[in-house]
């Protein structure tokens, strides 16, 4: 009954399966839209630049699902609003006050989605009034806003970081939105990872209740590519381009010398799709390692058994290892008090250096020469600007951000199955994108590296069972909620 559906809480519309194909059900709004329908016309069916486009605003009731390939007899699933440039707008171009956040860890592409956010809401919207929060969430309270224009912003994309600072911590979202209410903003855009998101979803739903007139609009980064639903994340591609030339340096290294052993340190602390997908373009890696998959070290079929096997057959070898791999190996291997500093908190444990050791221990105890260079590119990596690709992609999610906000919808926005989507906060933080070691992808890594699985059938039909309870879709939280069926 899709009347009992209220504004936010139809997050997803759900599909009922009809004689032929798939009905879709009506559900009135797929994310938070702002009381009262759009008035405004959008100026951009002035724009000179976009009069050629033949069919450029969205319609409304465009979605976007999540599954593409559907099997017979299976629900077709989730859907997404399509982003885009409406035909009405919420805001008048002067009423507009916006503000950009940038928050969490660095990433490529941070600077050119804040210059491309600048320069869209200028150009496309005329919108003058933007300031920057500097230094992350606290910055709403604590620093002066900076004012920024499509100029100050002009060249900022060939620079890596953020022109805006950044920081963890310093959440407080009564502060947040009391500065938000005073200074009368009413388009606050929120760039960063998975808890930026969920800080963004705490400041929306403050937002929606003292009733302000208030879009929020996330752009979610993450270099791990680990945020749910969405394709992949901005900065991804350029972390992936860097991280194969430390790949690179390795294998020259491991080349050069007899027993020679490149180990490369990848981001990823839960998924591993960097070290997945710089393997993959590498093609010199002979192991993989990521945090999804377990492994082990010792005995038949064991991670230096392998080792031992590729340095006979080839004299050299490649490891890439994610960060988040094998962290349950290192703490077995540590007692309690190696585990923790002097005030009891829980070390990092570094699994480059970890595996670096328990190799050499492992050939000088057979008395085989060896070297192993272990190269960890982590903040030469994150510190870059972003490559060819990543500007395009942020650029695109600049804009649809724009595009909804000003249409007043509050969400997160994401490429979902190759188009921009807006998808409802919850969704994007309450899991986590991992890889799937039951899919083709993780299969291809192994036929391509050649390396041993370490799975037992134990571990494969709990990575099974995982993903089964893993496509459920979870449902918003604070919020009174109804679903549409
Ligand atoms: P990354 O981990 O990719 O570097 P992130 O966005 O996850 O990015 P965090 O340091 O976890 O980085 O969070 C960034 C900001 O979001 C911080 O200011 C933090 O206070 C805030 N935040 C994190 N989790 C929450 C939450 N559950 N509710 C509200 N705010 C949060
Ligand atoms: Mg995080």
């Amino acid at each position: 009954n899709a009347s009992s559906v209220s504004l936010a809480d139809a997050a997803y519309v759900k599909i009922s399966e009809g004689d032929f194909g798939y009905v879709l059900d009506d559900v009135p709004h797929l994310v938070d839209h702002l009381p009262d329908a759009p008035t405004y016309p959008n100026p951009l069916q002035d724009h000179p630049a976009y009069s050629t486009v033949k069919q450029y605003f969205v319609n409304e009731d465009d979605t976007v699902p999540q599954k593409v390939v559907v099997q017979k007899n299976s629900r077709r699933g989730v859907h997404f609003r399509r982003a885009g440039p409406h035909q009405k707008v919420y805001f008048e171009s002067d009423e507009v006050k916006a503000c950009i956040v940038t928050c969490g860890g660095l990433c490529p592409g941070l600077n050119t989605v804040i210059r491309e956010l600048v320069c869209g809401l200028a150009h496309m919207y005329n919108v003058s009034k933007i300031y920057g929060i500097q230094n992350g969430y606290k910055g709403f309270y604590s620093s002066n806003y900076l004012t920024l224009t499509p100029k100050s912003v002009d060249d900022i994309h060939k620079r890596g970081g953020t022109v805006l600072g950044t920081s963890r911590g310093g959440h407080d979202t009564k502060k947040i939105v009391d500065n938000i209410q005073d200074r009368g903003i009413n388009q606050v855009y929120i760039i960063g990872g998975d808890g930026t998101q969920k800080g963004a979803y705490e400041i929306f739903k403050e937002i929606r209740k003292r009733g302000l007139k208030v879009s929020v609009a996330g752009i979610p980064k993450t270099i791990d590519n680990d945020i749910a639903i969405i394709d992949k994340s901005f900065g991804f591609d350029t972390a992936v381009e860097e991280a194969q030339r430390a790949i690179d340096s390795a294998h020259v290294e491991a080349c050069s010398a007899e027993n020679g052993i490149g180990l490369v340190k990848l981001m990823g602390r839960y998924s591993g799709f960097i070290a997945m997908y710089a393997t993959l373009a590498s093609r010199d890696v002979d192991c993989c390692l990521i945090p999804e998959s377990p492994f082990y070290m010792d005995g038949e079929g064991g991670l230096l058994q392998y080792v031992e096997r590729r340095l006979k057959e080839n004299k050299h070898m490649v490891i890439v290892v994610a960060e988040g791999a094998g962290q349950d190996l290192i703490a077995k291997s540590l007692s309690t008090s190696e585990q923790q500093d002097a005030s009891g908190n829980k070390l990092l444990l570094d699994i480059g250096l970890w595996l670096t050791h328990k190799i050499k221990d492992h050939f000088k105890s057979k008395k085989i020469e060896m070297t192993i260079k272990y190269i960890d590119p982590t903040y030469m990596i994150r510190a870059i600007p972003s490559n060819a690709s990543d500007n395009v992609y942020c650029t695109l999610l600049a804009h649809s951000a724009i595009h909804g906000a000003m249409a007043g919808y509050s969400f997160t926005v994401g490429n979902v199955n190759g188009r921009h989507a807006y998808i409802p906060f919850y969704r994007v933080t309450s899991t986590r994108n991992k890889v799937k070691i039951t899919d083709r992808m993780w299969a291809r890594l192994l036929s391509s590296t050649n390396q041993p699985s370490f799975l037992s059938q134990k571990d494969i039909d709990e990575a099974k069972e995982n993903d089964r309870t893993a496509n459920k879709p979870p449902l918003p939280t604070g919020l009174s909620h109804h679903v549409a069926n």
